[in-house]
């Protein structure tokens, strides 16, 4: 698909007082406010609720400048829609797209289901504060995710996948209410058969069919054996969820500001201006989506 004349109007590079056009990086801290095109390259239906899309900025001078942390969310917009924030699915191991896990919800999201492979969006990012990656390696990491949890907790995955000899002992635990709903199958198929991941997954409600665990996600901490002087935990799921996970880790001997979650609010600026997401003295958009237990037990009304 051809660009509109629109489009093709916000290609152009800015220059420099001095003529020399403007880096990607230089671009995207010019002004952070401006959503950038990129065109859908990939659509993936993961279940009947959520697709997977596959994003590539126009400008080659973004693609290559665009560089995000696992936990880090985009603002999507869509031209005479408006705009989402949404986390970053795909690892920053892999560069020149990024993936985006979106759930049909409500007018914006289903306006994107509708959208081809071609379309051009506008994406403006990344924001916010990411899972600690730097600070787990070395260590166990114990990842545990409800529903579309799985989502931001991928890119963490997968970063980790890809640097696989740099982390200690990894466990993925995983929770859907049902079979049809649990995503990304082929890759759990994928860990699984790596020998140095533990992999759980669990439904709420099986059907014929289902040869895994059965029960919430928190059942199987009874199996798991943690060395909690060497563990980080990562924690994202639907609200309910969170204070079991963390009552779990806790058991295991985790510590505080070991375990780390993320955050959903609704958001608007993404940059800490609008206050749309305060939880208390916090700016979920900027403070966030990520925070340790401690933090999150400091922050009125978040657990
Ligand atoms: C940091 C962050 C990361 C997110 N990452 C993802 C993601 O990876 N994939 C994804 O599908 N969605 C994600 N969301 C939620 C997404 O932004 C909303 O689902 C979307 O804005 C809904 O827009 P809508 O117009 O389709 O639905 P609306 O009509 O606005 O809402 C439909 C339903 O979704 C609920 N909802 C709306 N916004 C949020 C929100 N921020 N958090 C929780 N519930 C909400 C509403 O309360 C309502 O029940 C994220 C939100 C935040 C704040």
């Amino acid at each position: 698909m051809s660009a509109t004349p629109e489009i093709e109007a916000l290609r152009v590079s800015p220059y420099r007082d001095g003529g020399a056009p403007m880096t990607g990086e230089e671009l995207i801290a010019a002004n952070p406010y401006r959503p950038w095109p990129a065109r859908i390259t990939s659509i993936q239906t993961l279940t009947e609720h959520e697709k997977l899309f596959e994003f590539r900025f126009i400008d080659e001078n973004i693609r290559n400048a665009f560089h995000h942390q696992p936990g880090q969310f985009v603002e999507l917009s869509l031209f005479g829609v408006g705009e989402a924030p949404i986390s970053i699915s795909s690892s920053p191991s892999k560069s020149g797209f990024i993936e985006l896990c979106v759930r049909r919800a409500g007018e914006f999201t289903q306006r994107l289901h509708e959208m081809q492979c071609g379309d051009i969006v506008g994406i403006r990012g990344p924001y916010g504060r990411p899972f600690p990656f730097e600070m787990m390696k070395g260590h166990d990491v114990l990842l545990v995710a409800g529903g579309l949890g799985i989502a931001p907790l991928r890119s963490l995955i997968n970063n980790i996948h890809d640097e696989r000899s740099e982390f200690g002992k990894v466990t993925i635990i995983y929770g859907s209410r049902s079979p049809q709903e649990v995503m990304f199958r082929d890759q759990f198929e994928m860990w699984r058969h790596r020998k140095d991941f533990d992999l759980y997954l669990t439904v709420d409600h099986p059907d014929d069919g289902w040869d895994g665990e059965v029960g919430l996600v928190t059942k199987p901490f009874q199996h798991l054996e943690v060395d909690p002087d060497r563990t980080f935990g990562a924690v994202c799921g639907p609200p309910v969820m969170y204070k079991f996970v963390v009552q779990e880790m806790r058991n295991k001997g985790i510590s505080y500001d070991r375990i780390y979650m993320s955050f959903e609010r609704h958001m608007k600026c993404g940059m800490g201006k609008c206050g749309h997401c305060q939880i208390g003295h916090q700016y979920c958009c900027i403070d966030g989506p990520v925070f340790n237990y401690w933090e999150a037990k400091n922050i009125q009304g978040s657990m």
